[in-house]
């Protein structure tokens, strides 16, 4: 492999936080709460390209209230998961995919795009210094979040000729502490997440902020999540919340695993991806294609349409038990998990934590070396 295009500055700190703190704090983590002891921040500008490449002690920004991207949104993010392997060790899952997918949200969001070597060097850099803050518990993991800003002064409209690009990390919990819960999802016709020639291809906050409206309707209705459907006739099913949706149609070993194709509406999801190839491994016929909210009424009214799932990075798999709409409401099977996503989500989470095989070789490993 070619050297890291960047040298990076590594600047420790002793532990701010002692040993038993920690244990206590990844003891139950939640999602989002806490954060490791260091991150990485990389600057770009125009005239010297990517440069500056450091670990420090995380800390709070300042910011000029001028900053471009608190005015135009010109931002991207990934979200990816470091698992305690089986083996020992820590291993990044499929870092590689979430570096590609971040140049390209990038260069939608006319922002530099950030060599993949770099965006590798910068989990391995992290994970070094803060490889005891990944949990040891199955189902827990140190979620990753790489972002990259506008950080420009300026209330001028342009692409930002100076860009910051961190990386923080934050222990996780299990999605389901207390089992894998079905979700009722309310199916959006008031608002739409993207449409055709704009960024819902991109991982970028505006589409989320779009969203909440519509998430916020859904909660108004007694359901959990948003189903967004496509912008131009409402019926094309797309994504759930911040998760892509599969289908399932059959049963056991002759059970059809179907997906809407990319679009250039929906987000490629990593999970996505990951279960089409899992599922063709274990047999499954799988399928990109497209469903209607009619479909899937008729499917589960006839039974043919047997399991839905939305698949992410943070839950892995959540079934989805219960469908509502404007114009009625109807259940999935008989509203409980169903035994070929069971199976896609066990089959994905032991490959994740070291305990299958990586046929694939989906596991970056990290280099963690002994300080001490
Ligand atoms: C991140 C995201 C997904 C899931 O992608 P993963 O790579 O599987 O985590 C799906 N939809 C949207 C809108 C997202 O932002």
């Amino acid at each position: 492999m070619a050297a890291p295009s960047l040298k990076f500055k590594v600047r420790h700190v002793s532990p701010r936080v002692a040993a038993e703190e920690r244990q206590r704090l990844l003891s139950d983590p939640g999602f989002g709460r806490i954060f490791t002891e260091h991150m990485v921040r990389v600057r770009w500008d125009e005239a010297h390209g990517w440069h500056g490449a450091e670990l420090v002690p995380y800390q709070p920004l300042t910011l000029d209230p001028g900053t471009a991207v608190l005015h135009y949104s010109q931002a991207v993010f990934e979200g990816l998961k470091a698992f305690r392997q089986a083996s020992g060790g820590v291993a990044a899952f499929r870092a590689d995919a979430h570096a590609s997918r971040f140049r390209n949200s990038a260069r939608r969001l006319a922002l530099p795009e950030l060599p993949e070597d770099t965006f590798l060097e910068a989990i391995d850099v992290l994970l070094d210094a803060d490889h005891e803050w990944v949990p040891e518990a199955p189902e827990h993991s140190l979620y990753l979040r790489p972002l990259m800003f506008a950080s420009d002064v300026s209330l001028s409209v342009h692409p930002a000729p100076d860009v910051t690009f961190l990386l923080i990390a934050s222990p996780s919990g299990s999605y389901f502490p207390r089992g894998v819960k079905p979700v009722t999802v309310w199916l959006s016709e008031d608002f739409s997440r993207a449409a055709p020639g704009g960024t819902g291809a991109a991982k970028t906050g505006g589409n989320y902020a779009g969203g909440l409206l519509a998430q916020a309707q859904a909660t108004a209705q007694g359901c959990d999540q948003v189903v967004w459907l496509d912008s131009h006739e409402h019926r094309w099913v797309e994504e759930m919340g911040g998760m892509n949706l599969c289908f399932v149609f059959g049963r056991d070993d002759g059970a059809k695993v179907m997906t809407p194709a990319l679009t250039g509406t929906l987000l490629p999801g990593v999970t996505r991806d990951s279960l089409l190839v899992l599922g063709r491994d274990l047999g499954y016929e799988v399928e990109e294609g497209r469903i209607s909210v009619d479909e899937w009424r008729d499917g589960c009214e006839r039974g043919s349409l047997t399991e839905v799932f939305a698949c992410g990075t943070a839950a892995v798999i959540t079934p989805v038990g219960a469908v509502k709409s404007a114009h009625g409401a109807w259940m999935v099977g008989d509203g409980g998990p169903g035994p070929v996503s069971m199976r896609l989500r066990k089959a994905l989470v032991e490959v994740q934590r070291g305990i299958a095989p990586d046929p694939h070789e989906w596991l970056h490993h990290a280099r963690v070396s002994s300080r001490d």
